[in-house]
């Protein structure tokens, strides 16, 4: 195994938890390295702090494996690390009511790069790094192993794997795997696709928010920006709602919500069309239309701390328009899925707006991503989604 040394200031965020090493903090590498390959790593006097992934093309050129510099990095260390993953989801995503969540959440289930997401029998698996594609066939058995599910399929066809050399793919890997996928979401069944749907096919981690609508909707008309595939709409529906309006732009997501609304034979109080949320919360305000609840849950506005900026006048825009269309009392149910984009920064924004509609604001609920997506203390990045339950009065 190669030995790499990392600077002063990388050793002491890795002490403290972070799991990266920036391509400008490797001060050595003996030898050449294969991207991705395996490279005791040491400290600025020479100690050996652990092993990691090296792939010095990469901007995280060195991520963190094990920080026991004794540990092998074979089959059985990568058995560990998923069946100890499997064993945290057992205990924090409860009760029969659900059935998928995501297994594998990188760096926060010490497995940098490696997202995987069960969705009932199937898994969907998403290798992010160089490191993870070396070890792809090892991780695949072990997961068929301890989870016997019906199919995996991978979704590596994200940007990101181009900044580690990696080209996109995306395809079978074993089993079977239906062109949609029934799962139960707190008593609810919906169809995702995981083939074609956006990342693995829908969005796990607002699982408990969505639960949270229960005792909020019942006799409510609800509208739901960006809907995707109804998730938060179809929940109102379900509680109780007399009429939801969920919209979304993609068109493929907006015929899976009606789909999903048949299923759970919601089709006469939820409806869905294909619209870009800013022009229709314009509309609504234009026609003086009201509504008792109102769900913000955009993609991330903020992709890099290069537009946040701009990304905070979208998220202003939105909470505005949400606030003045909503009924005196009205629950706003309002989310910010980007890292970049700080509580303190999204707390601001939803103050910003609430001067500017010169409503009040009580917030009933502080809320984040459901414990199967966990934040890793010492690594910041892993804390990203946030979801205000807001009373406007
Ligand atoms: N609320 C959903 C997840 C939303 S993800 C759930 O509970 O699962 C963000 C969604 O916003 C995506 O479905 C995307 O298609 C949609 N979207 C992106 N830009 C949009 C726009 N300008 N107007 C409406 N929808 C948009």
């Amino acid at each position: 195994v190669k030995r790499v040394r990392i600077s002063k200031r990388a050793e002491e965020r890795v002490r403290r938890g972070h799991p990266w090493v920036y391509q400008g903090e490797i001060e050595d590498v003996r030898g050449t390295v294969s991207p991705g390959e395996i490279v005791n790593f040491e400290g600025h006097r020479g100690r050996t702090l652990g092993k990691g992934c090296l792939n010095v093309y990469s901007t995280i050129a060195l991520r963190v494996l094990t920080l026991d510099p004794q540990e092998e990095i074979d089959r059985s260390f990568w058995a560990r690390r998923i069946t100890r993953a499997w064993q945290y989801r057992k205990e924090v995503v409860y009760g029969k009511e659900s059935d998928s969540y995501r297994l594998i959440f990188g760096e926060a289930d010490f497995l940098p790069g490696l997202i995987v997401d069960q969705f009932a029998s199937v898994l969907v698996i998403q290798i992010l790094t160089a490191g993870i594609e070396k070890h792809r066939e090892v991780i695949q058995e072990i997961l068929w192993d301890l989870v016997h599910p019906a199919g995996i399929y991978e979704r590596s066809d994200v940007g990101v794997r181009e900044l580690e050399g990696l080209s996109l793919r995306s395809g079978l890997l074993a089993g079977e795997v239906p062109d949609l996928v029934e799962i139960r979401e707190n008593g609810l069944r919906l169809k995702v696709d995981v083939k074609f749907g956006q990342k693995t096919g829908y969005f796990l981690d607002q699982r408990e928010n969505r639960a949270f609508l229960k005792r909020f909707s019942l006799g409510k008309r609800v509208l739901d920006c960006f809907s995707h595939l109804g998730g938060f709409g179809l929940h109102a529906g379900f509680f109780g709602a007399r009429e939801v309006i969920g919209v979304d732009i993609s068109e493929s997501a907006v015929q899976l919500a009606m789909l999903n609304a048949r299923l759970n034979k919601l089709e006469n109080t939820c409806r869905f069309e294909v619209a870009n949320a800013f022009d229709f919360l314009r509309t609504v305000e234009r026609e003086k239309e009201r509504f008792d609840m109102v769900i913000l849950d955009p993609p991330a506005f903020a992709k890099s701390k290069k537009n946040l900026e701009g990304a905070i006048r979208g998220y202003k825009e939105i909470n505005l328009r949400a606030m003045k269309i909503l009924s005196s009392g009205g629950l706003l149910v309002t989310c910010s899925c980007s890292h970049h984009l700080s509580w303190d920064l999204f707390l601001k924004v939803v103050e910003e707006a609430s001067l500017d509609a010169k409503r009040r604001i009580r917030f009933i609920a502080q809320r984040g991503q459901a414990p199967d997506h966990p934040i890793l203390l010492g690594y910041g990045e892993s804390e990203y989604l946030k979801c205000l339950f807001c009373e406007v009065v």
